[in-house]
């Protein structure tokens, strides 16, 4: 059998929705209709897997976190919470900063060792640093999908 991660964590920004959610939108958020969007009227999207693939992952037992370094705390919060993904993610660490305090948080909560943790990011820099600590870090082009998580989880 191989071996598989406790953890998931994933970045926001350009990895679970395509946009910077301090810069591109205005909070606050709602909901309007089926639709989430800005204050001002402008539609907001994640990618098209990741409402699956998160289901998918946390039916399928693992633990889910959240590793944002964004400035937009609060927007940031209130988008997971109008995506319904909060009942994913057992761990948001939300706020700037390099992300080695975020997975040292994570570590700490959940007690688990930073080998059995696979870390989704857009970011080069953000995948240098976290992989320091032994956690599978895996660089994101075009957003989560169950391609790239799938052929993730294969490798780990
Ligand atoms: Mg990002």
């Amino acid at each position: 059998m191989s071996r598989k991660p406790k953890i998931i964590v994933f970045d926001l920004d350009y990895t679970l929705w395509p946009f910077w959610v301090d810069t591109h939108f205005t909070p606050p958020f709602k909901k309007k209709g089926s639709v989430i969007v800005d204050a001002h009227g402008k539609i907001i999207h994640c990618y098209k897997e990741v409402p699956a693939v998160l289901k998918r992952l946390s039916d399928e037992g693992y633990e889910l976190g959240v590793a944002s370094r964004t400035s937009e705390i609060q927007g940031a919060n209130q988008l997971l919470n109008l995506f319904n993904w909060e009942q994913y993610f057992k761990y948001k660490e939300i706020y700037p900063g390099n992300k080695l305090t975020h997975f040292s948080k994570i570590q700490k909560a959940s007690g688990n060792d930073y080998k059995d943790m696979i870390f989704f990011d857009d970011e080069h820099r953000n995948i240098v640093d976290v992989n320091k600590l032994g956690v599978t870090c895996i660089f994101v082009r075009d957003g989560v999908s169950h391609t790239v998580v799938e052929n993730a989880l294969k490798d780990f």
